[in-house]
């Protein structure tokens, strides 16, 4: 195997848990980055040619190559592939008495490029780098190997891809479900496969749904950005009076009105189908409250130049929230953002309140459910925030 050696003192990061390697932190003197082929594995050393591990390179990335082993001269093949496959799997079945949830977070699980979601008998992989792309064939046969499952949809349609060269697109075999029915918290939720967000549901929010849902008897509740009901629905299941979805996309409404009556069809609903900012404007000049508010909406700082447009979005949005709940309610206010710091999210929740003259008790922090773990040396792997706030009118 060939070797990428790096420059002096730019081992630190990977000595440090991190697995990533940047292309300005090659020794390019004795061999090009250019020199290797993409996808290509290598063993990766210090300055001093002591091995560090081993990775597969993409000279065209930023991020040239990422580990995949601490051993020097591992190939990224089928039998790493399926050992890691495999205790990604161990990890879930301790969580989960069902096959249902994230199986592969990335780093997170040591396969960098690959994120696949289990749903039941059917899996939706979604790979971004050019050595998981190469090496899909040998994937598809660890996969099927260890899980037989009946269909696969490659959900490659990601913006990620490009930065590797690779192109976008999604393909899938007939067998693939239109519609799953996904069980969680004691729920079902119908939700598209083919024709959805994401990979058709987001696992991530699974607990937050759960803690949110404690507050919810006897309350109206107001899911914002609630695709196909996840908070909105589970705390109808759990008592709530009624609940008012709002999303911009007509088919997430739909699919939300329908998990409504399936799951709670005593509760009463209603859909909003506009831009959140908008409806919620129009439901704030109108002089409604709600007694429980999910704020879940699409990250709005993708890349760290949109920091401060896509601050100036969140703080909106739950000054707008704090406006519409009525005293002594209760917002979960969510953040997917990676760039946005946990921190940052708390403090437009805190500002919103205390600007109206309001007491917010923090009463909740969480974050992405276990089947998304996060590389503890690798703050890129997290990125979802979750504050469940009380706000009280002060005496
Ligand atoms: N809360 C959901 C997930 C939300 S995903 C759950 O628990 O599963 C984000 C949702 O925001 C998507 O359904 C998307 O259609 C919607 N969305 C994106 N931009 C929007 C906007 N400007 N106004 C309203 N909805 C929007």
């Amino acid at each position: 195997m060939r070797v990428l050696r790096l420059k002096p003192h730019e081992d630190r990061r990977l000595r440090a848990g991190h697995l990533w390697i940047f292309a300005n932190e090659v020794e390019v003197r004795q061999n090009s980055l250019t020199d290797f082929t993409p996808g290509e594995a290598v063993t990766v050393c210090d300055s001093r040619g002591a091995p560090l591990g081993s990775a597969c390179v993409n000279p065209a990335s930023l991020i040239c190559a990422r580990l995949h082993s601490r051993k020097p001269d591992v190939e990224l093949d089928k039998t790493l592939l399926t050992e890691r496959l495999a205790s990604a799997l161990a990890l879930r079945e301790r969580i989960f008495d069902s096959t249902w949830y994230r199986l592969c977070h990335g780093e997170g699980d040591f396969l960098p490029g690959l994120v696949i979601d289990r749903y039941g008998d059917h899996l939706t992989v979604q790979i971004s780098t050019a050595a998981m792309e190469q090496r899909r064939p040998v994937l598809e046969s660890a996969l099927c190997d260890l899980l037989s499952p009946t269909s696969i949809l490659w959900d490659n349609d990601l913006p990620a891809r490009v930065l590797e060269g690779l192109s976008r697109q999604r393909d899938y075999s007939s067998s693939v479900p239109e519609i799953l029915e996904v069980p969680e918290n004691g729920c079902i939720f119908a939700v598209p496969c083919l024709t959805g967000q994401k990979t058709g549901w987001f696992y991530d929010q699974r607990v937050n749904r759960a803690a949110l849902a404690r507050y919810a008897d006897g309350a109206d509740i107001l899911d914002v950005f609630s695709y196909a009901g996840g908070f909105g629905v589970t705390a109808a299941a759990a008592g709530a009076r009624s609940v008012t979805f709002i999303d911009a996309s007509a088919q997430a409404l739909d699919f939300a009105m329908r998990n409504m009556a399936a799951n709670a069809p005593h509760c009463q609903a209603h859909a909003l189908f506009d831009d959140a900012f908008v409806s919620l404007q129009q439901l704030r000049d109108g002089g409604r409250h709600f007694q429980v508010i999910s704020l879940d909406p699409p990250a709005f700082i993708k890349r760290r130049k949109d920091h401060a447009k896509g601050l100036a979005a969140y703080r909106k949005l739950n000054a707008l929230a704090a406006d519409l709940l009525a005293p002594g309610g209760f917002i979960a206010s969510s953040s997917c953002s990676h760039h946005l710091e946990a921190q940052s999210l708390r403090t437009c929740l805190t500002q919103a309140a205390v600007g109206r003259k309001l007491h917010p008790r923090l009463l909740y922090a969480g974050g992405q459910g276990p089947d998304h773990p996060i590389h503890s040396a690798m703050p890129e792997t997290a990125y979802l925030k979750c504050f469940i706030v009380q706000v009280n009118t002060t005496s």
